[in-house]
């Protein structure tokens, strides 16, 4: 990836991601005491080097309240220095453009969230237990990386903890290993996964398997077990009707974990979502907060946007998937509810644009129902038939990759009859809100 000198790739956190080379695999080994809050770990990372002729030095993002005790590459040790949540590695040989090498970080401490705007990032204690909220830049909290979405990987997590936890972590569970008062747990995620959605959490859980053609588990606190059970039964529903829209579901399985303490949003990861204890009430009260964490696994993990100014790739389609559901289900129409959403918008503040929202906007609700009424909106202007095949192809072509909002217009024109240029310049490249939702095309 060339940009001028001078220009970051990453306007929205300049300060993350490395260059000179990419992520092939993470393997993590935490050994984590949940009373103490105590972490000791290693990494290793199998990385291409992309730098030419060579790359003399490289850096991973890593939390500096973390310490490091030893650094490897290729098995040889390598002098580091730690600071700024930066880890600057120096091999004993610079390493040639297109080798693979392997780096393996020693490294421990007592985890915390790294912080931002958006409060605590990443790896943070609950009551009794511990959850990961890595979006958008909470990765380097708990393991070394390259903090960048761009470079997706695929990880293999082991977690030793107290036997009296459940551990969850980012796709299937490949091992099992109970010692006198230890268990370890081996995950497995082969499909690639950007460092924001890896995930562990860990909790006095009990586990339910929900078979079907996409497996799911439910993991909660065992006086919550009604109330889940009620809240997600109509979630085998919403996997069938989004398989047919979206493509089918592009992970292995599906895991719900909801935590003994209240969140103040639920939190997505691949293949997996939490919820808080508040987001159960028994009567499905949040159930449109189920269908956009699931419309996730679509849109934002197995596409995943490569820069932050694209998030309405992921919420957008995330709130519209919403509005689907709530039809689906007999609640309120996409068409009532778009144009219920396009009033509300129309009375307030129209200070950004869809296409690049500015960081201190990518939560703000603004761009999740903008982005919503853009798809609505393009739905009416091409008709059901060539949107739903647009939404099918779009998944299938670039499934576990990275995606760019050009490369969704571009897709999109090739399923229009007429030119899509002028609605996608009022949708995403202008401040104000569009009149209409209806879009006249000549
Ligand atoms: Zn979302």
């Amino acid at each position: 990836m060339s940009v001028a000198p001078g220009v970051s790739r990453r306007p929205y956190f300049p300060e993350r991601g490395n260059e000179g080379y990419w992520v092939e695999h993470y393997e993590l080994s935490l050994d984590y005491r949940v009373g103490a809050g105590r972490l000791r770990a290693s990494a290793v990372i199998s990385a291409f080097a992309s730098r030419s002729p060579s790359l003399p030095a490289f850096t991973l993002d890593l939390s500096s309240s973390l310490r490091v005790s030893g650094v490897l590459v290729d098995g040889e040790p390598a002098r580091y220095t730690h600071r700024g949540d930066k880890l600057r590695i120096t091999p004993a040989r610079p390493l040639h453009e297109g080798t693979l090498f392997a780096v393996d970080v020693r490294y421990g401490g007592d985890p915390r969230p790294l912080t931002s705007r958006w409060g605590g990032l990443g790896w943070d204690r609950l009551t009794d237990g511990v959850i990961v909220a890595g979006q958008p830049t909470g990765a380097p909290s708990w393991f070394p990386c390259n903090d960048d979405p761009a470079d997706k990987a695929t990880y293999r997590v082991t977690v030793t903890t107290g036997s009296a936890y459940e551990v969850v972590a980012n796709g299937r569970l490949a091992d099992r290993r109970r010692a006198a008062s230890t268990t370890t747990w081996v995950y497995e995620q082969p499909q690639p996964m950007a460092t924001y959605l890896a995930s562990v959490q860990i909790g006095r859980y009990q586990s339910a398997e929900v078979p079907g053609p996409v497996p799911q588990r439910l993991v909660h606190p065992a006086r919550l077990a009604s109330r889940v059970r009620a809240d997600f039964a109509r979630q085998p529903a919403m996997i069938a009707l989004f398989s047919d829209l979206f493509g089918p579901y592009p992970f292995a399985g599906y895991t719900v974990v909801v935590t003994a303490d209240d969140l103040e949003i639920p939190v997505e990861a691949q293949g997996m979502s939490i919820f808080g204890a508040n987001h159960v009430d028994g009567r499905r009260g949040e159930e449109r907060l189920i269908a956009h964490e699931l419309a996730h696994q679509w849109f934002g993990n197995s596409l995943t946007l490569e820069d932050w100014r694209d998030i309405w790739l992921h919420e957008g389609f995330a709130a519209y998937a919403e509005w689907l559901w709530s039809q689906a289900s007999g609640e309120e129409t996409a068409d009532a509810l778009a144009a219920r959403w396009h009033r509300r918008l129309a009375a307030l503040p129209q200070d950004f644009t869809l296409a690049d929202p500015g960081a201190r906007r990518l939560f703000d609700d603004r761009v999740y129902k903008r982005g919503a009424l853009t798809l609505h909106a393009l739905r009416r202007a091409i008709g059901d038939e060539a949107f739903f095949a647009l939404l099918r192809e779009w998944t299938a072509t670039y499934q576990h990759g990275g995606v760019t909002t050009e490369r969704f217009t571009r897709l999109a024109a090739r399923h229009a009859a007429t030119s899509l240029d002028d609605l996608f310049a009022e949708w995403l490249h202008t401040e104000r809100l569009p009149a209409s939702l209806t879009h006249r095309t000549v």
